[in-house]
């Protein structure tokens, strides 16, 4: 039993969010697990309701409850699916494409397509979910930390041990895990890393396992979850008090705090003390970082019609560019240099050498069939270049070029 918990259990981290995959088992787990308790304390019977019945005077009322749940949430969504798809799913995928606030639940996506289907169902009951999922985390969590307590033991001080193996933990960490892996809602109250860190230590699961990652990861779930509902003055507030607070934070992660502290004065148009806040940012980050901080920095340079400045900022980029750690990939944070640096040339009428750099962005912008987004605005700008230096016909012929993209 140790190896099928060990197996199908859920990564209780901010990774269950990005890890898509992991998802492929959760139908598994409960019954699974019953399964073993079975064997364990030897009960003859097949059906998983029949069996935690039994079980009841082993592992107590509330644990087989919790049991009953797992187990009757598994059907009720195969059911679901079966009803609404007519056949059998066999994934739970989230799909971080489609979450919006209003609409964000964890999808169901048919496995045995094709991987770019798009036959998706969405569960609709969030919160049956959610106590899905925290069940799911704690039995994932103490039933092999039992095991392992109960190796060496005798069979039945082995019994004695699950008795008291708890299967349910409601502690802010847990609930944030939860909601991490299916959705925040609007009315949600956000609670601050200290209580949350708090609430851990008064769980039983602390215990098992060591809470000194907790804070990284609290932190950025609380990040993630303002993010989503678009409270920027929420994040602000949650990024000064680390900064202020935390001793222990290296020049490296100051800066990145520093970085997203200017992102949100960004969104909420405050951009002189954003650029305060990215130059901050740039002076303490590590070399290879500075590729993103520096494109934050031209754009909000480019909000403040700041062009002198914006043409360092980007010639700098460009120097720093190859000992950078790319934002996206070479050739889109080099598209994304110049879409700043050929507006910086033309307002500071440049057209020369703003024509230089926009034929390059030109080439780059196609990729095979696809089309980079900024396309169309170079073109626009080489037809800027070459009416300002009175080359009508070349105009003329970029216009056409245009033209024949407008639809596109
Ligand atoms: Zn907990």
């Amino acid at each position: 039993m140790e190896e099928d918990c060990t197996k199908y259990k859920i990564r209780r981290d901010f990774n269950v969010y990005f890890t898509r995959n992991a998802k492929l088992d959760y139908y598994r787990f409960p019954s699974i697990m019953v399964n073993n308790l079975k064997d364990l304390f030897q009960i003859d019977k097949t059906s998983p309701w029949e069996i935690i019945d039994e079980l009841e005077i082993f592992i107590g009322k509330e644990n087989c409850s919790h049991l009953l749940l797992m187990v009757n949430f598994v059907i009720g969504v195969r059911l679901f699916t079966y009803c609404v798809k007519n056949q059998q799913h066999d994934a739970i995928h989230i799909c971080t494409a489609t979450r919006h606030l209003s609409g964000a639940h964890l999808q169901d996506v048919l496995m045995d397509t094709t991987a770019s289907s798009r036959d998706v169902i969405t569960i609709p009951f969030t919160n049956l979910l959610q106590h899905f999922f925290l069940r799911y985390m704690s039995c994932s969590l103490s039933v092999p930390a039992r095991l392992k307590d109960a190796a060496n033991k005798s069979p039945s001080s082995f019994k004695q041990l699950m008795q008291g193996c708890p299967m349910y933990c409601g502690c802010k960490y847990c609930i944030l895990l939860a909601k991490l892996l299916t959705n925040f809602q609007a009315d949600d109250v956000i609670d601050k890393v200290d209580v949350v860190l708090k609430s851990i230590e008064e769980s039983w699961h602390h215990k098992i396992e060591p809470a000194d990652r907790a804070r990284d990861i609290v932190f950025g779930i609380i990040q993630k979850w303002y993010l989503e509902i678009e409270d920027y003055h929420s994040i602000l507030k949650l990024l000064q008090d680390e900064l202020q607070s935390n001793q222990h934070l290296t020049s490296s992660e100051k800066a990145n705090l520093l970085y997203y502290t200017a992102e949100c004065q960004t969104k909420l148009e405050e951009y002189p003390t954003a650029l305060t806040s990215i130059e901050e940012a740039i002076k303490m980050s590590p070399a290879s970082d500075l590729f993103a901080h520096m494109m934050l920095k031209a754009e909000i340079l480019h909000k403040l019609q700041d062009y002198t400045q914006l043409e360092k900022c980007c010639k700098r980029s460009m120097e720093l560019q190859s000992q950078c750690v790319p934002k996206l990939n070479v050739t889109k944070d080099t598209l994304e240099i110049y879409y700043y640096y050929t507006d910086a040339l033309i307002q500071n009428k440049e057209f020369e050498a703003a024509l230089g750099y926009l034929e390059k962005a030109k080439s780059l912008c196609k990729q095979g069939e696809e089309i980079h987004w900024t396309f169309k605005q170079f073109l626009q700008r080489m037809i800027t270049c070459f009416i300002a230096l009175g080359k009508q016909d070349n105009a003329e012929y970029i216009r056409k070029l245009l033209e024949q993209h407008k639809n596109k």
